[in-house]
């Protein structure tokens, strides 16, 4: 009745009867396994650049190149003297006959046991892309643009607004950048504004307008010095394109689209040099000629656009009158649904070839005059 002696199960051997059990390699083996594995290596290599020169070398002389009849050729033959067209981009090797590709991009031989492939030594094409040696400071995407100039990250705030201001007023020919004045000049040769005499012009409007004139009296005399837009100028004066870009004839001034900074900039015209430009007799002569010319084409316009009209009524008319004499041939009671109403006879179907409807199987024939569809059961 005492309690059985505790004991481990007998142990589980894998190895069949007669056999031993595989112990654990001892060094000396380990050694002479890894001395084998090199050396088969080795051999496969010698191998391979063996076969790899004598298909480059028959390569070379056409006549010893072709193929044994009947005989499998080696892959390394096919691919060597198959060279992939040039137009082929293969990332994977710069060197493009190279029997194996992957070998360029092989590990050094002590990280083989890490990696398979070293992607670090692969040439990124960029599969077409725009890349860095293209691009290197990626205009493409980043196109100058004034409304989105960024303040450089080495100016303060104060000194970036200040440059701003230097530059509008450079733009606009003020301040430190408006022409010397000098009352020592010759007053003949000094340009004042030609309203009230002032010195004090506006420069901008000098240099690409043409027009002296100080800051006062262009807001005194709107109808002389207001700008118009191009659109205004061709609507309202008739001036032509020709004629609104020829910088000799009408200077105007350009402001970049206030809608979108990417857009045509704004073209802007100087309300008397147009009227100047339209009432001479180079153009109309005089504004009641403009206005004469103003309604001679809109009374052109609307007679088109009535005539159009009327040749538009008068199809419509004679369509339902075409219509309403077919019908009064027929009498007040027309015809029946079938009726040949242009020739006044009974229509007589005239039937076609009997088609089997693939859905429910029963053959349908068709008028070949007026397309009217009969079922045909077949008894
Ligand atoms: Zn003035
Ligand atoms: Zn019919």
């Amino acid at each position: 009745m005492s309690a059985e002696r505790p004991s481990t199960p007998p142990r589980q051997n894998a190895a069949g009867p007669g056999q031993l059990p595989r112990g654990p390699l001892t060094p000396e083996q380990k050694r002479k396994m890894e001395l084998n594995r090199m050396k088969a290596k080795a051999l496969r290599e010698q191998h391979e650049a063996e076969l790899a020169a004598k298909t480059r070398s028959a390569g070379t002389s056409p006549n010893t190149s072709q193929p044994t009849q009947g005989l499998k050729r080696s892959h390394a033959s096919m691919t060597a003297s198959n060279p992939p067209p040039s137009t082929v981009r293969d990332a994977r090797t710069t060197a493009l006959s190279s029997d194996r590709p992957l070998d360029e991009i092989k590990p050094a031989r002590n990280f083989t046991r890490y990696v398979e492939y070293d992607f670090s030594k692969m040439t990124d094409t960029k599969g077409g892309f725009l890349t860095q040696e293209d691009d290197p400071f990626n205009k493409a995407l980043h196109v100058p643009d004034d409304k989105e100039a960024q303040k450089p990250a080495n100016m303060t705030q104060r000194e970036w607004e200040r440059q701003q201001l230097l530059q509008s007023l450079r733009r606009n020919r003020e301040g430190p950048f408006e022409p010397g004045l000098s009352v020592l000049d010759d007053k003949s040769k000094q340009k004042t504004c030609r309203e009230c005499g002032s010195l004090e012009i506006d420069w901008k409007w000098e240099e690409q307008l043409r027009c002296q004139i100080c800051h006062s009296c262009k807001d005194k005399y709107p109808d002389k010095y207001s700008l118009l837009t191009k659109t205004e100028a061709r609507e309202d004066y008739l001036l032509t394109d020709p004629e609104l870009r020829d910088e000799e004839l009408l200077p105007h001034l350009e402001k970049p689209n206030p809608h979108k900074s990417t857009w045509n900039s704004m073209m802007l015209y100087l309300r008397y040099q147009v009227e100047e430009y339209a009432f001479s007799d180079k153009k109309w002569g005089s504004s009641e000629a403009l206005d004469a010319e103003f309604e001679r084409r809109e009374t052109d316009k609307k007679r088109r656009r009535e005539a159009k009209f009327k040749t538009k009524l008068n199809d419509l008319k004679k369509r339902t009158r075409v219509e309403a004499y077919r019908r009064n041939r027929q009498g007040a009671a027309g015809g029946d649904f079938g009726d040949d109403l242009s020739t006044n006879r009974k229509h007589v179907h005239q039937w076609g070839r009997t088609v089997d409807n693939p859905e429910t199987g029963i053959g349908v024939k068709t008028c070949v005059d007026c397309g009217m569809e009969v079922e045909e059961l077949e008894f």
